[in-house]
């Protein structure tokens, strides 16, 4: 195992953007920056060995400060996902947010915790090397209310596994729900599209939404409909009955909050098979629906469906949701969220 630290670019403020290379002795790596505490690329083998990128993502920082980059790889925060109208009523008292997607709050706002610079050590975790990112979120930074210190880890082990570990706290209560924001395309330079990926999601339901995915507030089932993987489904196989494809929060069949199982990936070709495991209770999949023409890593071109997400969170507009599993941290609490990717083939 080993762990690399290079400059990666500077930001137009001159405050250096580190990158750090995470490699195990199997030579899978992964590469993550202080700029968004950022997975720039994750590098592992297929069926025969043969190591390739499976994130969608850029080559140089300037390309992710000036390029429409669609959250690729970051950590999104203070709140992933939407809030409704970009508001919400906390002890009585109303908050204003960015409204940065039509008249919704999305993915932190204007400038989120993928638009900042994080500052990065170097840890000791015993499953395997790791980088602890921290960032401390003003009061009132894009209208959340509190200081809120927070963390993420990434560690990768020799069993190529890449674990995230979040945690935050606050002197004030205000709303959390951090995500990571990666694209996957497990067929590395294979495919164009994810289409063919085979997928699995451990949920019987999922929280429906209006045409701006805002929650309508109701839980349904899966059943019938295309959004049903509990058996293994092309992501292709149904997404023409989808306006866009898919983007939607599923509701994790578990127990409290523990580690298990959100998701299964496999790409027939490549042979890849991605694992994920969450203690969070909702995983957004999403399908790479708005991806247009988007020059990223190397000669990549990515358009629709060039990759996945799937984001660990709590569900969307929690926060003007009573109904919905509280994301308000108080102060003298710990946020902790663990996600665990884990990589093998078939
Ligand atoms: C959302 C999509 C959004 C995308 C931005 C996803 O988490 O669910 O609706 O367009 O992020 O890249």
């Amino acid at each position: 195992m080993s762990i690399r630290k290079d400059l990666f670019g500077t930001m137009p403020d001159g405050s250096e953007v580190f990158i750090f290379t995470l490699e195990n002795s199997q030579g899978s790596y992964a590469r993550v920056m202080t700029y968004g505490a950022t997975l720039v690329s994750l590098v592992v083998p297929d069926k025969n060995g043969r190591r390739s990128e499976i994130t969608l993502g850029f080559d140089k920082l300037e390309d992710y400060l000036t390029k429409n980059t669609p959250y690729f790889g970051v950590v999104v925060g203070r709140v992933a996902n939407r809030i409704e109208n970009a508001r919400f009523t906390l002890n009585g008292k109303h908050y204003s947010l960015a409204a940065n997607n039509g008249p919704n709050h999305l993915h932190g706002g204007l400038k989120g915790f993928d638009r900042v610079v994080w500052s990065a050590e170097v840890t000791d975790a015993h499953e395997g090397d790791a980088i602890t990112f921290s960032y401390l979120s003003p009061d009132g930074e894009e209208g959340y209310p509190g200081t809120m210190e927070c963390s993420v880890t990434y560690i990768l082990t020799e069993q190529n596994e890449l674990i995230l570990v979040y945690s935050a706290t606050t002197d004030a209560p205000t709303p959390v729900n951090l995500t990571n924001h990666a694209y996957f395309n497990l067929a590395g330079t294979m495919a164009d599209t994810i289409l063919d990926h085979m997928m699995l999601i451990n949920a019987y339901s999922y929280t429906p939404s209006d045409e701006l995915l805002i929650p309508t507030g109701t839980i349904e089932s899966v059943e019938g409909t295309p959004l049903d993987f509990r058996s293994p489904r092309a992501i292709g196989s149904r997404i023409h009955q989808l306006s866009g494809g898919y983007d939607h929060n599923y509701i994790l069949n578990k127990e409290d909050d523990e580690l298990s199982l959100a998701a299964r990936v496999s790409d027939p070709v490549s042979g890849r098979v991605m694992e994920v495991w969450t203690t969070e209770p909702g995983i957004q999949f999403y399908s790479g629906n708005f991806l247009v023409n988007l020059a990223g890593r190397g000669n990549s071109i990515y358009n629709k469906h060039a990759g996945f997400c799937l984001e660990t969170q709590h569900f969307p507009d929690a926060v003007n949701k009573p109904q919905f599993p509280s994301i308000i941290l108080q102060p003298g609490e710990m946020y902790s969220h663990l996600t665990r990717f884990s990589f093998g083939t078939e």
